[in-house]
């Protein structure tokens, strides 16, 4: 423990309790002091290993905890960068609430005196010594690095709120990518670029508030997997953060795929897509937003459904498709590829009344169409905008 660090133990101490711990240890010449001058005296007069055992009995500090040179050995030594600067990053992932809680962790009183983000960050990064910025990066840096790295999975997997909308390669030679992502209703724009001359500390921005501070934001880490992907750099060389000892394993399954094809050379402007293999509902990801055609689907129920807005009542169906065989939309026969046919076990598509009451569609049917596959906030993944079905 640092000196910093055993001073703000003792500060949980009242001035009569120091005293008595002066007492206790037969020191002289406490008596007139104020509490900070007493925890010096105390910090001076004492040995390390007295203060420790002190702060042990009071259940301050426990006798298991890990000692500095742990968390020296712990730290990563490749990072080019201090671990304060690192840190400005890295904390950028926690709300006020959580920053307020490491204040508590480390006694800084005057947390409260700062309401904005960026202030009390500022605040707990300069009153915190270097042996307690190792400290923050040992006990935090890997749960947080792992947190928005599944969020960045989820959201590559379409099961978070919000979705990949467009994958761009802004400048192939400079590895720019720009990443946009869709809620429900807002838009989320992210920015990356990783080199060999910036991977020390890659030029990034992004529209939440982490990545607008550098953070490490999920959006970040799907552009991130993305040029990992693109093979613009090796995992070996990133030594900016600590990754989670699975992460190869985890992000196995995704799968890179142009959205246009036939080209040698990446060009500004190529569209990219990532998808995981592994998960049925990922492998209809790559169709999101896109027009389809599903070839062949067999009826499994169909269900009516009502929406009002303001006072207009809409009638519409649910119909859910069986062993559906799908693909992107061509406009030429020629454009067909059976490579690009994907099967799915269900899929949930949505018709108007009108063209229920021309078909007059049942169980069992078995249907083809065309659509635009869309995620619904409510419903999920639906194949909407049908104009025309085909029973086959
Ligand atoms: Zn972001």
């Amino acid at each position: 423990m640092s000196y910093l660090d055993k001073a703000r133990v003792l500060h949980s101490f009242t001035s009569k309790e120091l005293k008595e711990i002066c007492k206790d240890n037969n020191l002289k010449g406490y008596s007139s002091l104020s509490k900070p001058n007493l925890i010096d005296f105390i910090l001076q007069n004492l040995s390390e290993d007295n203060v420790k055992e002190i702060l042990m009995e009071k259940g301050l500090i426990s006798e298991d905890e890990v000692t500095d040179e742990e968390i020296i050995a712990s730290l990563n030594k490749l990072r080019k960068i201090d671990n304060k600067a690192y840190l400005t990053y890295l904390l950028q992932s926690l709300n006020v609430k959580e920053l307020r809680a490491l204040c508590k962790e480390y006694y800084l009183e005057d947390c409260s005196r700062y309401s904005k983000k960026s202030d009390l960050l500022e605040y707990i990064l300069d009153s915190l010594s270097e042996e307690e910025h190792q400290r923050v990066l040992y006990n935090n840096e890997l749960e947080i690095i792992s947190k928005e790295i599944n969020l960045a999975l989820k959201k590559i997997n379409g099961e978070d709120r919000e979705n990949i909308f467009e994958i761009n390669i802004v400048n192939p030679e400079n590895h720019e990518v720009e990443i946009s992502f869709k809620g429900w209703n807002w838009d989320t724009k992210s920015y990356l670029s990783i080199t060999p001359s910036n991977i020390n500390d890659p030029e990034r921005d992004c529209d939440c508030r982490t990545g607008a501070n550098m953070g490490f934001c999920s959006h970040f880490w799907v552009g991130f997997i993305l040029s990992l992907k693109e093979e613009y750099f090796n995992l070996s060389d990133w030594t900016l953060t600590k990754l989670p000892d699975n992460f190869e394993e985890l992000i196995d399954s995704i799968k890179l795929s142009a959205a246009r094809t036939g080209e040698e050379r990446p060009r500004s402007g190529d569209k990219r897509r990532l998808v995981d293999e592994s998960s049925d509902s990922a492998v209809l990801m790559k169709f999101l937003n896109n027009s389809i055609t599903i070839y062949e689907g067999e009826i499994l129920d169909i269900v009516e459904r009502q929406s009002d807005f303001q006072g207009n009542v809409t009638i519409y169906y649910h119909i859910t498709l069986k062993d559906v065989r799908l693909g992107p939309r061509v406009y030429r026969k020629s454009d067909f590829r059976e490579e690009d046919i994907v099967g799915i076990e269900k899929l949930k598509i949505r018709i108007s009344e009108k063209l229920q009451n021309d078909q007059k569609l049942k169980v069992n049917d078995k249907l083809s169409i065309n659509g635009k596959l869309d995620k619904d906030n409510f419903w999920g993944i639906l194949v909407k905008n049908i104009r025309k079905v085909q029973k086959l």
